[in-house]
C-alpha cells in the first residue's frame, strides 16, 4: 500500500528542500495506531520545522505537520478501533516524530484524542494547536479570575492562527476584545470575529521607559511575546493576567518585577504541547462549545500539501491571516 506524505530532506549542513513524495506502510515509525489522515494545518512551529536551522527536527529525511486529523485505519490498543475519528496535536509529532503531512500516520495511542462531538476533521484542524493553545490561554485566564465584567481583554497578533481563534472566543463567551495588529487590512476581519477595537502594532510594540502605565487591560491572550509582552506587563489591571502563548515577535522579555510586586499581575505559560489527556479532552469540549462554527469557516484558506512549504514561509513572516486547513488526499 503507498501513500502520499510531504517530505523534508537535508542537503548538505544548512539547507533543506520539501517534496511531496510516494512512501510505504513499511516506512511509517513505529506506534499502535495508524491513521488514515484526513485534513492537517499550518502552525507558526510547522513553518519552522520545514526550514533548515528551525531547530525543531532531529534527523532527516523527516515528514512534518503537528497536528493531523483522521480515520483510524488499524489499532493494537483498545482505546481505538477502526473507523474512529481522531485528532492529534503535539506531543513532538512532526518535529521528532514523523506528522501530518501524510494520506497515513502512525502515532501512539496516548497522543490521540477523540474527534470531539460538533466538529468534523476538517473544522478540527481549522483549530488545530493554534486553536487548542488559545483555548487553554483563555482557561488560564478564568482560573486566575478573569470575568466579563473585568474589562477589555488584549489580543496580540490577533490576525494569526491563535489570535484569531481567541478573539473568536472571547467575544462570543462575552469579553470585549482589543485586537494588536500590525496589519490594518485586518480591521474588517478582526471586527467580524467579535473585536470591539483595534489597536495599532505600533503603539504598543516597544519597551516603554516607565515599567507601570496605565491599569488598562483585564487579561491578555499573548502571541507575540518580546516587547509587546512587556508592554503588556505594565499595563495590566490590578491583579489581572497575561497567558504567554507565543513568541512571534521575540523570544526576550525586557521587563522589570516592578508591576509584579506593585499590581499583583501574572504572567501564566501555556504550553499545548505536553497537555495531560485529561485536560487536553476538556479543551477540546470548550472549543467544540465556545468556538462559533460560522467565524471558523471565515478564518480558512484552504490548501494542498504541495502549497504547504510556501505557506510555512509565509507563516515565519507573519503573512498568513486566521486558520490553513490542507486536505491530504
Ligand atoms: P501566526 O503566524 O498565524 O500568527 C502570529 C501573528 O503574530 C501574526 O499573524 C502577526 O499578527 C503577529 N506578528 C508576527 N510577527 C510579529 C512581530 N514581529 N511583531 C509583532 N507581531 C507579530 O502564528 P500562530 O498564531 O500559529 O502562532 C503564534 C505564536 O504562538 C507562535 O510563536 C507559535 O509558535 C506560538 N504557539 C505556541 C503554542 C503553545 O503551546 N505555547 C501553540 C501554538 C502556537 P498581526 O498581523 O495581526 O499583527
Amino acid at each position: 500500500m503507498t501513500f502520499r506524505a510531504l517530505v523534508v530532506d537535508k542537503q548538505g549542513d544548512s539547507e533543506v528542500s520539501a517534496a511531496v513524495q510516494t512512501l510505504t506502510e513499511d516506512q511509517l515509525p513505529a506506534g499502535n495506531v495508524t491513521v488514515a489522515v484526513e485534513y492537517t494545518t499550518v502552525n507558526y512551529k510547522d513553518g519552522l520545522c520545514m526550514r533548515a536551522g528551525g531547530g525543531l527536527v532531529r534527523s532527516y529525511p523527516h515528514v512534518p505537520g503537528i497536528d493531523f486529523a483522521g480515520t483510524v485505519e488499524s489499532s493494537s490498543d483498545s482505546r481505538y478501533k477502526p473507523g474512529d475519528k481522531v485528532v492529534l496535536t503535539g506531543w513532538r509529532v512532526g518535529e521528532t516524530h514523523w506528522g501530518g503531512y501524510s494520506q497515513k500516520a502512525r502515532v501512539d495511542a496516548d497522543w490521540l484524542v477523540p474527534l470531539p462531538d460538533g466538529l468534523t476533521t476538517k473544522q478540527a484542524m481549522a483549530i488545530g494547536t493554534a486553536g487548542l493553545a488559545a483555548i487553554l490561554a483563555i482557561v488560564a485566564l478564568e482560573d486566575h479570575g478573569l470575568e466579563p465584567d473585568r474589562g477589555e481583554v488584549l489580543v496580540t497578533g490577533a490576525a494569526g492562527g491563535v489570535g484569531s481563534i481567541a478573539t473568536a472566543i472571547l467575544a462570543n463567551i462575552g469579553y470585549d476584545v482589543a485586537a494588536v495588529t500590525g496589519r490594518p487590512q485586518a480591521a474588517d476581519y478582526l471586527t467580524s470575529l467579535g473585536a470591539n477595537r483595534i489597536v495599532a502594532r505600533e503603539e504598543i510594540d516597544t519597551v516603554s521607559k516607565r515599567p507601570l502605565e496605565s491599569e488598562t487591560w483585564a487579561g491578555c491572550v499573548d502571541a507575540v511575546g518580546g516587547a509587546m509582552l512587556a508592554r503588556v506587563i505594565g499595563q495590566l489591571k490590578y491583579g489581572a493576567s497575561v497567558a504567554a502563548v507565543g513568541l512571534a515577535g521575540g523570544a526576550t522579555l525586557p521587563t522589570s518585577v516592578i508591576p509584579f510586586l506593585l499590581r499583583g499581575v501574572n504572567l501564566l505559560g501555556i504550553d499545548s504541547v505536553m497537555q495531560p489527556y485529561q485536560r487536553r479532552v476538556r479543551a477540546w469540549q470548550r472549543l467544540a462549545t465556545d468556538l462559533p462554527l460560522e467565524k471558523l469557516d471565515g478564518m480558512i484558506q484552504q490548501a494542498n500539501l504541495a502549497v504547504v512549504p510556501s505557506l510555512g514561509d509565509q507563516i515565519l513572516k507573519g503573512q498568513v491571516k486566521g486558520r490553513i486547513v490542507v486536505d491530504v488526499n
